[in-house]
């Protein structure tokens, strides 16, 4: 008899434009990986997304986190299409599971791949690799305010925004970043605000990240403020190795970064609840391309590179970067899609890292 094989349940949701075709793509590398044992995966599809919105008014069923909660991990697509406003499909279904599952930690990791060319055109960008840690579960995208407030003598409606910044909202993200940093050869930590200009929420911010740091006297640390580290992405990235930063600083400072290696279509990212009572969500950084949907056009390396994320959640470190190594090898090799100067399909780059795992 041989050794029991651990079965992964997960649940796949490729959603909305590209989503559907790059989970296609990350599906079929984790079962050809499955398939030469070790692992194996049930997986369960869910048809949510702006369709499902057409046809039932929600992007999702009522109690869609309940049929998501026994899964170990969630394997997502992308979600928006110009028939739903985009906040009413951000909110209806990945803001829902990200709030709904806790998953305060998104990792999203700017890494540069051998063979696709950068804006950057540094000598040594093979050299390259830094981490933005977003804090996901507050911040400027808590869902506080509202609209049609009585406006007070300006006529038109005004309405309000509100960023929420908890002690332990603030300080959970930096543990977790500084405990990441441990775990890199640059054992460094950058917190980003804006906190000249926004004095409430900001500053706490910095508050708890000086008492963090100090728990952590063998972590180099850096206050920046968003607008020079968008600049400091640029000009001196061998400086970075793990970025903390606020949900909407980290999302945009995280696009930066994968426009610097090369194309938003090769970022990978993790929706962590890091306590594991919860299934976390595994996802590319992009969003739905509409402008290049249903093409075979769209780059498959962020979602595959997400599956590989996937893999080391659930314990499988040494999959994880057969995984990464496999991509490595393609893009190499100069099988890249048209987006990082290529002329390869999505299935043209997948089949190639299927064909690299050798399984
Ligand atoms: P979201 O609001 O969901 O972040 P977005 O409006 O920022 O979405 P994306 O869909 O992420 O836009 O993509 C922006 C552009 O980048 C797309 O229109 C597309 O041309 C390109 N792009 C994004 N992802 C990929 C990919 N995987 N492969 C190729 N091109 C991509
Ligand atoms: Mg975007």
């Amino acid at each position: 008899r041989g050794a029991a094989v651990t079965e992964f349940r997960i649940a796949a949701i490729p959603a909305d434009g590209i989503g559907r075709e790059v989970v296609a793509a990350g599906r079929a590398v984790l079962d050809a990986l499955q398939a030469g044992g070790g692992f194996s995966i049930a997986w369960e599809e869910f048809p949510w997304g702006s369709d499902y919105y057409a046809e039932h008014g929600v992007m999702m069923p009522e109690d869609g986190l309940a049929a998501l909660e026994g899964f170990d991990a969630i394997y997502f697509g992308a979600v928006g299409w110009p028939t739903v406003p985009d906040h009413v499909s951000l909110w209806g279904l990945r803001l829902r599971i990200c709030q709904g599952f806790d998953q305060w930690a998104n990792v999203r990791p700017v890494q540069f791949l051998p063979g696709i060319e950068s804006p950057l055109r540094k000598a040594d960008e093979a050299a390259l690799d830094w981490v933005v840690v977003r804090e996901n579960s507050e911040g400027e995208y808590a869902g506080l305010g509202g609209r049609n407030l009585a406006s007070r003598g300006r006529g038109g409606e005004i309405a309000v925004q509100s960023a929420l910044f908890t002690e332990v909202g603030c300080e959970r993200i930096m543990r977790f970043a500084f405990d990441l940093a441990r775990t890199r050869t640059r054992r460094k930590v950058a917190s980003v605000t804006k906190s000249n200009a926004q004095q409430y929420g900001m500053v706490l911010w910095d508050d708890v990240f000086r008492r963090v740091a100090a728990d952590y006297p063998d972590v180099e640390t850096e206050r920046v403020l968003v607008d020079a580290m968008a600049a400091k992405f640029v000009l001196h990235p061998e400086d970075l190795s793990v970025v903390v930063a606020s949900n909407l600083n980290a999302d945009i400072l995280s696009d930066l970064g994968s426009a610097l290696a090369g194309s938003l279509g090769l970022a990978a990212s993790a929706n962590l609840n890091p306590e594991r009572r919860f299934p976390s969500m595994f996802e590319p950084v992009h969003g739905s391309a509409p402008d290049i949907a249903g093409r075979g056009a769209a780059n498959p390396v962020g979602a595959i590179g997400s599956a590989a994320m996937m893999l080391e959640h659930l314990g499988r470190r040494e999959e994880a970067a057969r995984v990464a190594a496999a991509v490595e090898a393609v893009t190499a090799r100069g099988v890249r899609t048209r987006d990082v100067g290529g002329t390869a399909s999505t299935d043209e780059v997948t089949a190639a890292v299927v064909a690299e795992l050798g399984v």
